[in-house]
């Protein structure tokens, strides 16, 4: 799985999908820049949200909101005072890690290990070696996945009730150890606030204190009677947004799993209260689905319902994902109540309330949300879709078969040779194409490396013009995953590739 995760990352460098930002300075840590193809991916899973969120739902319609908001913005939503992720600092190594992610962490070690002893008793054994019985009757095995991994549950507990103070004991009963250099010297767990700071104005004394956007909600909560109001909205209803959101985490890993710099899709979902937890529901199943329809198997998805909750929440759960490092929240699903609606109230003075027709009554509404990271969708994606192949003639390949919908660039149109006219015709096909799809032009290499650099792309489609191409008008198209060859009309190809790439 550490190789898998690896060679996502080279991958994903090697064929222009994502560099790391300012690499020439050698980088900033947790930044990020899309590369080429990189940047129509995110684009296609952007398009793809979008569209099944706002097109086809006549009671949801999108906004972009400014990433500057007025900061008086924060002090309603909570970021200033509570938005604070816990914190450790280790006296020794003067590291700082995230407590949850350093839990994560060491239950991930002690999985790890419990793993090791369980393969050096299978090969000691061969095949007299019963999985079960050997982990219920070997002790550390059993300390590794039950005593401890118990203790570390009730840390992620203590961590969402915020106790820090038991943290903290829990971490010395754990004897963690900083994950660099072993120390064991922690100081007391804090909070920190991780919004990022700035200021807008041109003279120090007249300057207000500005923060960059933690989460696109806030720029929906404050548009909400505007949006209700110009789109004559009658609740139940949404509005969706897709943008940058910015976070100063203290753990910068993972690739764009964890970022300070990342872009949300959410959508807020306005509805009478009392009938949230329909609608909870609702979303819950909806977004599952969403996910499975991109068909990178049922089984790397599962709910994670949340038993203590945030402090604008009556219910919350996550999606989390198979990431090459294990499950891990891709979307959250919350239900918000009516608190972001009422603190902007109180804070601005301005009435946020609905007036409902049909009951003739006015309400301040509740909310539902769903909130996806595009980059953790990116990354879902593409490591699920990497795949290595040993083909029947014993030769490898590397092949990202990514969702054709999404892929970067849909076909590659490729002259057999440089000569003959058939580069002409090639190039005539990407014209007629270009309209409706993505499209690469290739001529550099023998066709087969061609090929396989398509696949290594997730190219669906290569379609190869030859010499029989100037008798009949066919030529081949091969397609990615079987990697199986048709001979077809120039002319079927729009409505060959559409079926295969249009949601
Ligand atoms: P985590 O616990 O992993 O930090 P979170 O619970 O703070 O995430 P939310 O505030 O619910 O996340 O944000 C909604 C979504 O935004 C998450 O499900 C995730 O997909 C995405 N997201 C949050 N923080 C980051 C980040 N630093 N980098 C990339 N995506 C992020």
């Amino acid at each position: 799985q550490e190789d898998l995760f690896k060679n996502v990352v080279s991958h994903a460098k090697e064929y222009g999908f994502i560099f790391q930002s300012s690499e020439i300075y050698d980088g900033l840590s947790a930044v990020y820049d899309y590369a080429q193809n990189g940047v129509e991916l995110k684009k296609n899973i952007r398009e793809y949200w979008w569209k099944s969120m706002v097109q086809m739902h006549e009671n949801i319609v999108g906004i972009d909101a400014a990433i500057f908001m007025h900061p008086t913005t924060w002090k309603a939503s909570g970021h200033v005072d509570a938005f604070n992720d816990p914190l450790i600092d280790n006296k020794d190594s003067k590291k700082r890690y995230r407590a949850d992610v350093l839990i994560e962490d060491y239950a991930e070690k002690l999985n790890q290990k419990a793993q090791k002893e369980i393969e050096k008793a299978r090969t000691r054994f061969g095949e007299a070696f019963n999985e079960q019985e050997f982990i219920t009757t070997n002790a550390r095995v059993m300390e590794y996945l039950g005593k401890k991994k118990e203790i570390l549950e009730r840390m992620a507990r203590s961590l969402e009730t915020e106790n820090l103070a038991d943290v903290k004991a829990l971490i010395e009963e754990l004897e963690i150890a900083d994950p660099e250099t072993g120390s064991r010297n922690w100081t007391e767990v804090r909070q920190f606030n991780l919004m990022f700071g700035t200021k807008l104005g041109a003279s120090a004394d007249t300057a207000m204190d500005l923060y960059l956007r933690p989460e696109t909600a806030q720029g929906i909560f404050v548009n909400f009677l505007n949006v209700q109001k110009t789109g004559r909205m009658k609740i139940p209803f949404g509005i969706a947004q897709t943008g940058k959101a910015f976070r100063n985490e203290i753990v910068a890993r993972q690739f764009i799993f964890r970022m300070r710099e990342f872009e949300q899709m959410e959508m807020q979902f306005f509805v009478r209260p009392g009938e949230e937890m329909k609608y909870y529901e609702y979303w819950k199943a909806t977004r599952l689905n969403w996910h499975l329809s991109l068909g990178l198997g049922k089984e790397n998805y599962r709910f994670h319902d949340h038993e203590k909750l945030a402090h604008y929440a009556n219910a919350a759960a996550d999606i989390e994902f198979n990431f090459p490092f294990g499950f891990k929240e891709l979307e959250g699903i919350h239900s918000r109540t009516d608190f972001d609606l009422k603190a902007h109230e109180q804070f601005s003075g301005k009435k946020m309330q609905y007036f409902d027709t049909e009951l003739n009554q006015n309400y301040t509404p509740y909310v539902v949300e769903t909130s996806v990271g595009l980059d953790r969708m990116f990354l879902a994606v593409f490591s699920n879709s990497l795949k290595e192949e040993t083909l029947e003639d014993g030769s490898t390949r590397t092949v990202l078969q990514l969702p054709s919908v999404l892929a970067p660039t849909k076909a590659a149109v490729l002259p057999l040779v440089k000569k003959d006219g058939l580069p002409e015709i090639a190039r005539q096909i990407i014209e007629d194409l270009k309209w409706d799809f993505n499209v690469a032009y290739d001529e550099k290499d023998a066709v087969g490396r061609r090929y396989r650099r398509q696949d290594a792309l997730g190219t669906p489609f290569c379609i190869t013009v030859d010499h029989q191409t100037l008798e009949d008008q066919t030529v081949t198209i091969r397609h990615r995953d079987s990697m199986q060859q048709d001979r077809v009309k120039i002319e079927e190809l729009r409505s060959i590739i559409n079926n295969e790439v249009s949601m």
